[in-house]
This record gives structure tokens, C-alpha cells and sequence, in this order.
């Protein structure tokens, strides 16, 4: 099969033939047919993240086609229009059964782990569990960020943070996934501003639901502002990024009691940032949440707010390419001047 093949960290992915990914006895082979990029595959390709190793193949906003089924899968037929979120679970251990496979200690990451989805096919192990089906209504492009940008939002704003209708919701960084947090929120009634450092991201962060736009390179005082525009700070504040200055904009933006999410992946320098324990954490009653991917059983829910009307992930998608198009897709991520969300949908050339 055809792939992007990853054999040194910050250069540009070969084009190439790897051999076909082997079907898992509990798991299927899907032909994918679009994958989404990712500010944490840009991660991966720039060397930062620890879990990959080379030669690699990135990708791990796939969807696409069922085209061979293992032995013990009993759940999927070749045919099937399927996707699944990035961690893939174990299955049996504690936290998988108790319905938290994000947490699972023998988890699977596609396209960090294991190799992604920038190629023609992926092998998904214990598919009886990780698998989704998608829905009719629900293409494969709209389908590519489903496993990681906006399931990942929706875990942070509805099931950490349980957003309700009414709050206030601040997102920083209007990327993909903060674009999908605003989405959601808006969607469930909060009150949303957004901030980043692009206009055009703010444009599209407005076009998404945001009641507020902040330019954080306007404001030597964001916190200030934004206290300030929402009657005492917001209800829950998202980092969206995950470096320093977005994680103490989000704190400073709370009212008291108020609820951080860490969305972003903080990572290099930005891992271990210094937090206000004294200022925020314990004289506000602020709390933090930390958030990564979702479990394959909480993505009905995200399926019901599309087919409802109430949001719809491909108003994301500002580019469609072919899977060569990989590199100026990751070279393009290096400044943060791209809004929106790029997805391949041409795995062939
Ligand atoms: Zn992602
Ligand atoms: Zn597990």
C-alpha cells in the first residue's frame, strides 16, 4: 500500500510502498478514505513526542471502509463505514470495562504507538470495542476529525467539565479542536469567547458560535478583558494549545470556582509550567481538569447532536488534499497562521 513514511524526524515523508498492514484476529483492516491533520501529528513529525518511533507512519483522524474482518471480531462486516478515536483500548482491564479507555494502561495510539492513517489502509486491533460505525448522514471527510479534534473537545466541555446552558465558555487557540469546543458549546447553549492570535481563526471561531473575539496579542491584560466582558470571568476556560501562555490566560480568565480544561498537549518546554497554587487554585476554588481522547461508546452521543442539527464537523474542513500534500500540510503548522482544518481525501497520490 501506498503511505507517508516517516524516517526522520522534520523532514518530509516519503510518498512510498510499505506493506499491507496484517489483519488483527480481533480486529479489521480499513481502506481509509480521509484523515485529518493534526497539530499533534505536527508534534509527532517535529520529534516532540515520545511515543514514536521511526521509520513512522502519522495520521490518526482517519475514516474509511471496512475491507478485511479478523476471526474474533464478530461485530463488523467488510463494508462497514467506520471510524475510531485515536486511543484504542485493551478491552478487558478496570478502566476499559468501567467505560474510561483513555486511561486504559495497555492502550493503543494510532498514529503514535502504532502506525496511522496517512496511507491507503490501517489495521484496528480489539475492534468489537474501538470500532464506530458512522452514520449515514455523516461523510467521510466531516467523519475525519470525529476521532480526535471534536470527540476530544466533547469530552473536555460536556463529560469533564459539564458545561451548561447559560455559562460562560472561554476557548484559547481556535485550531481544530478549539473551533470544535466552540461548536459544542454553542451548540448547548453557553456563551462562548474565543481568543487567539489570528484574526481569520476569530473569523471562523464567530462563523462557529463564538458571542466574543479576543486578539491575544491585543491585550496586555487578557484575563483582565476578559473578566471583564463576562461579568466576573468565565464558568469553564479551555487551553486549547497547551503552551504556558495559554494555560495561565485560560486560569486567568475564570470566575471563582470556575472549571479548567486542558484540551491542548502540553509538551518540551511548555510540560511542566508553573501553576498560581496559592492565587487561583486555592483562593478562587479553581479546578482542573485534564482531558485526552474518548471512548468509542461516548461518540452516539456526538452522532445524535449532528443528526439533530446542532452541529455539523465538516464546517470545519478549510482543505482537502491529496495524502502528498502531507508535508506542506505539517510545514504549514509551524507558525500559527492557518485556521480551520486540513484532511486528505485523497489517500492514492
Ligand atoms: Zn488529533
Ligand atoms: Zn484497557
Amino acid at each position: 500500500m501506498k503511505a507517508a513514511l516517516l524516517t526522520a524526524f522534520d523532514t518530509t515523508p516519503e510518498i512510498t510502498e510499505v506493506p499491507d498492514p496484517e489483519c488483527p484476529r480481533d480486529g479489521v483492516i480499513v481502506a481509509v478514505r480521509a484523515c485529518g491533520v493534526c497539530r499533534s501529528d505536527h508534534h509527532a513529525w517535529k520529534g516532540a513526542d515520545p511515543d514514536v518511533a521511526l521509520p513512522h507512519v502519522m495520521g490518526h483522524e482517519f475514516s474509511g471502509d471496512v475491507i478485511a474482518v479478523g476471526p474474533e471480531c464478530h461485530g463488523f462486516s467488510v463494508g462497514d463505514r467506520v471510524t475510531a478515536p485515536f486511543i484504542l483500548g485493551c478491552g478487558a482491564c478496570p478502566d476499559c470495562r468501567g467505560g474510561e479507555p483513555t486511561i486504559c494502561n495497555h492502550q493503543h495510539v494510532i498514529g503514535f504507538t502504532g502506525w496511522g492513517a496517512f496511507a491507503e489502509q490501517i489495521a484496528i486491533p480489539r475492534a468489537d470495542f474501538n470500532l464506530v460505525v458512522l452514520p449515514e448522514g455523516v461523510g467521510y471527510a466531516a467523519a475525519a476529525g470525529m476521532g480526535c479534534r471534536v470527540t476530544t473537545a466533547f469530552r473536555g466541555v460536556v463529560d469533564r467539565a459539564k458545561i451548561q446552558p447559560g455559562e460562560w465558555l472561554a476557548v484559547h487557540g481556535c485550531g481544530g479542536v478549539g473551533l470544535s469546543a466552540i461548536m459544542i458549546g454553542a451548540a448547548l447553549g453557553a456563551r462562548i469567547v474565543a481568543v487567539d492570535v489570528n484574526h481569520s481563526a476569530l473569523d471562523t471561531a464567530r462563523a462557529m458560535g463564538a458571542n466574543l473575539t479576543l486578539n491575544a496579542v491585543e491585550h496586555d491584560d487578557l484575563g483582565e478583558a476578559i473578566r471583564g466582558a463576562t461579568g466576573g470571568g468565565t464558568h469553564v476556560s479551555v487551553d486549547a494549545l497547551g503552551i504556558t501562555q495559554t494555560f495561565h490566560n485560560s486560569l486567568k480568565s475564570l470566575r471563582k470556582m470556575g472549571r479548567h480544561v486542558q484540551i491542548g498537549m502540553p509538551l518540551g518546554q511548555h510540560a511542566n509550567p508553573p501553576i498560581p497554587l496559592l492565587d487561583m487554585i486555592y483562593s478562587r476554588q479553581i479546578t482542573l481538569h485534564g482531558t485526552r481522547g474518548i471512548g468509542a461508546h461516548r461518540f452516539a452521543s456526538l452522532f445524535e447532536m449532528i443528526a439533530a442539527g446542532r452541529m455539523d464537523p465538516s464546517r470545519l474542513i478549510t482543505k482537502e488534499i491529496a495524502l502528498s500534500g502531507v508535508a506542506k500540510a505539517l510545514e504549514d503548522m509551524n507558525e500559527f497562521t492557518g485556521h480551520g482544518v486540513t484532511v486528505i481525501t485523497d489517500m492514492a497520490s
